[in-house]
């Protein structure tokens, strides 16, 4: 069967666009995720794939999908691979989409702000090549030198300064999308449209289900006339949070607001933390009047709430080492299992969530350490991201904690009224939490959708939706 389908895209594509040497599969089997990587080390990671397909354009994309489509191949769409929620493990038999071979820069236009990408263009080298121009798209994933703007868009990512350049679906202007039936949808560049309902957002988060995205367009911006920082001590995460809530509902938007848990403070800002206090670090852009403007209103509000200033060298370390991560392979060599779980919630919510969540935690059977810092915050709400790390006595019992962990999270966000995914998406990893999400009728319009658009059920078939 796969030699079948191999010889039958060979004769669709040029073949030496056709990957199948042990070193192209072994690299693209998965994605970044923990689950995938203890799976690997415990010899039973996800085999490789039928082939690599390396599209040079949306031309071969289409052939590539129509072969799939008509001899019911399993399609799935690979970015980077920084993908965190296990949306790719291959099979034997999958066709396994390299959609990083596509990745030309096709437009800047300064006139109108706006930049079109081939969807495998590496996050960084969209924003190098918009820089040496005086522009940027504002989305600064932590992941920015590991991913491509379609995996961006395929996730619903979020970057580091969303809090005033919102996220993924407030920057990108249109898409570019093969479908499932060979079609090749383009959306219209304009500013808004009255038009029915945003045909974008059945791409965004859909995790490779419902089409390939082949080219991504973001409304720009031009860099910051200025940039400064501010950061304040809060006695609780309560009043941390009260204090983002005050700025954010005053008009202020610093782009940057990040408030660590006392677990965190004293892990990441050793030299500055005071006592059990939380940090609450902003970075302040934008116009320089702005700015100094946007600092002294943040300092009056901070008084008015009691939370002292914290020293700015808090922030400008954050800048220095954002982008670094340890991998989780160390740790799950030494039988500890580890996560990051991000989830948002209202005002009103948060803090009870934040509680529930890390008490809940604690309560596992070695559980080193619980903690969670929040990082996109909004008028309405603030997001949570989780960090947990359990040492497991028995080697054979890690997937089982680590699921537990998960399943503590999850149902300490459901009860509490929250979202169960701020911006790394669903994956396999929380697809079972679905309907909890978006109910019985989220999830069935879900599957309506996936039939209509993919009635071959080609395109990544296991991710995001729930099994009937
Ligand atoms: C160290 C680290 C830091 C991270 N920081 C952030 C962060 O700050 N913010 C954030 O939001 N996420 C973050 N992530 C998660 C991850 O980087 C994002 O989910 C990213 O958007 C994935 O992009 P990718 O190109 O690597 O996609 P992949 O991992 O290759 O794919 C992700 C999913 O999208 C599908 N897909 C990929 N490309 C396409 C396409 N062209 N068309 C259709 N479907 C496609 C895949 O099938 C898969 O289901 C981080 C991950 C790591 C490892």
């Amino acid at each position: 069967m796969n030699e079948e389908i191999i010889e039958k895209l060979k004769q669709a594509i040029d073949p030496e666009k056709l990957k199948t040497d042990a070193a192209t599969l072994q690299e693209r089997r998965r994605d970044y995720s923990a689950p995938n990587e203890l799976a690997d080390l415990q010899g039973r990671g996800a085999p490789n794939p039928a082939c690599v397909v390396q599209p040079e354009n949306t031309r071969d994309v289409v052939k590539v999908v129509n072969v799939c489509r008509e001899n019911k191949a399993l399609l799935v769409p690979f970015g980077l691979g920084s993908g965190v929620c296990t949306g790719i493990v291959a099979t034997p038999e999958t066709i396994l989409l390299d959609m990083s071979s596509m990745n030309r820069i096709l437009s800047i236009d300064k006139h109108n702000l706006m930049a079109t990408f081939e969807a495998g263009v590496r996050g960084s080298d969209a924003e190098n090549a918009l820089a040496k121009e005086g522009l940027t798209t504002g989305h600064y994933p932590q992941s920015i030198d590991l991913s491509t703007v379609g995996g961006w868009v395929s996730t619903r990512a979020s970057g580091q300064f969303s809090s005033a350049y919102g996220n993924i679906e407030d920057v990108v202007m249109g898409l570019e999308v093969v479908l499932p039936n060979g079609e090749v949808l383009e959306t219209r560049l304009t500013p808004r449209a009255a038009a029915g309902p945003d045909l974008k957002h059945i791409f965004m988060g859909s995790e490779g289900t419902m089409g390939i995205i082949t080219a991504v367009t973001f409304s720009l911006r031009w860099k910051a006339e200025k940039q400064n920082y501010t950061a304040f001590y809060a006695a609780t995460m309560e009043q941390g949070f009260e204090l983002q809530r005050y700025i954010i509902q005053s008009g202020w938007m610093p782009p940057v607001m990040r408030q660590y848990d006392t677990t965190e403070t004293k892990g990441k800002f050793e030299d500055c933390a005071r006592g059990e206090d939380c940090i609450i670090i902003m970075v302040h852009e934008g116009p320089a009047a702005r700015v100094d403007a946007e600092i002294k209103a943040c300092q009056t509000l901070a008084k008015e709430l009691n939370c002292d200033q914290a020293p700015v060298k808090t922030v400008t370390d954050w800048l220095e080492v954002r982008n670094h991560v340890g991998g989780f392979t160390e740790f799950l060599k030494r039988n500890i299992t580890l996560d990051t779980i991000e989830i948002a919630a209202t005002w009103d919510r948060i803090g009870p969530i934040y509680n529930n969540a890390i008490a809940s935690l604690m309560e596992v059977d070695g559980m080193l350490s619980a903690a969670a810092h929040s990082s996109h915050c909004y008028r309405s709400g603030i997001n949570l991201y989780f960090t947990f790390v359990a040492q497991v006595d028995d080697p054979s019992k890690m997937d089982a904690t680590y699921e537990d962990c998960w399943r503590r999270v999850m149902q300490a966000t459901i009860e509490g009224g929250g979202g169960i995914a701020h911006h790394h998406g669903i994956g396999r990893v929380r697809r079972d939490y679905m309907s909890a999400e978006i109910g019985a009728s989220g999830v069935n319009l879900l599957r309506s959708l996936k039939k209509t658009l993919d009635p071959a059920n080609i395109l990544n078939p296991e991710v995001l939706i729930p099994h009937e």
